[in-house]
């Protein structure tokens, strides 16, 4: 089946009750029984729920895998796959992370005796170097927040196979639409839902995609057992987003190679980063493993100083100031002091990312509309 018809019919079956095309939001925290475990496969909501089990079906189908899980944020998913650790073990990930999945491994996991490695994944030979006896987990994510670094996930998981060990892809900047992990070898997708998946801007959700039963089981256990599941509305709201996940992702990418290419011409900008551009460092592999290079885009100013980028930061009428992305409307963002604050600045800086970054989501607008909006802003 070709991607649009999966991402339409995903998960999807009329309801056995009334036949409602569209899955019903079973709004209930229990299920009747008809004798002490005599039931519908359905006992307590922690543990199952029918909105948030054709998601999970969904979530399975357009990441090619098998098992899906749905959880209640991104970081309740990441959170899932660092507690299959114990401690002693270590993680080797990339030095460009997403900054809360940094938070979380730094500030909540490290102090459970759970070692994490920082390495530029973008090179997968220095995955390779930091292995030890005690790796048990890599962690990529590719494209990466903010600067669009690409990892070759194929060539890790040749690496993580080897070594026996799982590999985990941050899939959330790429979405299923771009790329598939599974397909290239990982053992573990995990989305932020929040962004495209859900693409408009009005859930928290986090989900996990894998083949493996046992693992699935494993973190099926975790799931119930921590607790951090989605309620069944943002179930039904991420099941209806992904339905126009395909034609939502085409603008995506369209604007943002209209944009990305329109700003790497403009006088005032140093520097565009963006991996569809050929002197991107690692723009072969983005070719190979994406079908497109997305809607994500950061950029410099000639004025590298961070009171120019604040003020071209607050001038934008079309592009909102604001955290997150993968909506339908366009966002603007000042890395350094909003999504990745939580990265020490000398941390931040050595991995090449400046005060002055300014990351665009670009939304699904007609594109000439917001390169005026960019243009009046940057003057
Ligand atoms: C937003 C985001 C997360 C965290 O997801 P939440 O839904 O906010 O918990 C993780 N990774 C990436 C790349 C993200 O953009």
């Amino acid at each position: 089946m070709k991607q649009a018809t999966k991402f339409i019919h995903a998960g999807a079956h009329p309801d056995p009750s009334t036949g409602a095309i569209m899955t019903p939001i079973y709004q209930t925290s229990t299920y009747v029984q008809e004798a002490p475990g005599v039931n519908k496969g359905f006992e307590y909501a922690r543990s199952q729920n029918p909105t948030r089990k054709a998601l999970e079906e969904a979530f399975a189908v357009i990441e090619n895998g098998k098992f899906g899980l749905a959880f209640s944020s991104g970081v309740a998913a990441t959170d899932a796959v660092i507690k299959l650790l114990s401690p002693g073990d270590e993680v080797i990930c990339a030095n460009d992370m997403y900054g809360g999945t940094y938070r979380l491994f730094t500030k909540v996991f490290e102090k459970y005796g759970i070692k994490f490695i920082y390495v530029d994944t973008t090179n997968a030979d220095n995955i390779k170097k930091a292995l030890s006896p005690n790796t048990k987990l890599v962690w990529i994510e590719t494209p990466t927040n903010p600067l669009m670094n690409i990892t070759d996930i194929a060539a890790v998981a040749a690496i993580t196979k080897a070594a026996k060990i799982l590999l985990a892809v941050d899939n959330t900047f790429a979405s299923p639409y771009l790329q598939n992990p599974l397909d290239m070898g990982a053992d573990l997708v995990m989305h932020s839902a929040t962004k495209y998946l859900g693409g408009h801007s009005d859930v928290i959700q986090g989900c996990l995609m894998m083949n493996d039963a046992d693992l699935r089981e494993k973190l099926y256990f975790i799931q119930k057992s921590c607790g951090a599941v989605p309620g069944p509305m943002d179930c039904f709201l991420v099941l209806r987003g992904i339905k126009t996940l395909h034609v939502r992702m085409k603008q995506h990418c369209e604007n943002g190679r209209i944009i990305a290419h329109w700003l790497q011409k403009h006088p005032k900008v140093s520097k565009v980063y963006w991996p569809g551009f050929e002197e991107h460092p690692n723009h072969a592999i983005a070719k190979k493993q994406m079908r497109d290079f997305g809607g994500m885009l950061s950029f410099e100013l000639k004025d590298n100083s961070e009171a120019e980028a604040r003020r071209v930061l607050s001038s934008t009428h079309l592009f909102s100031l604001a955290e997150s992305l993968g909506g339908v409307e366009s966002l603007i963002n000042h890395p350094a002091s909003m999504t990745h604050a939580s990265i020490p600045r000398e941390e931040r800086i050595k991995n090449g990312l400046s005060d002055s970054l300014i990351r665009l989501s670009i939304g699904i607008e007609d594109a000439d509309d917001l390169i005026n909006d960019l243009n009046k802003a940057i003057g």
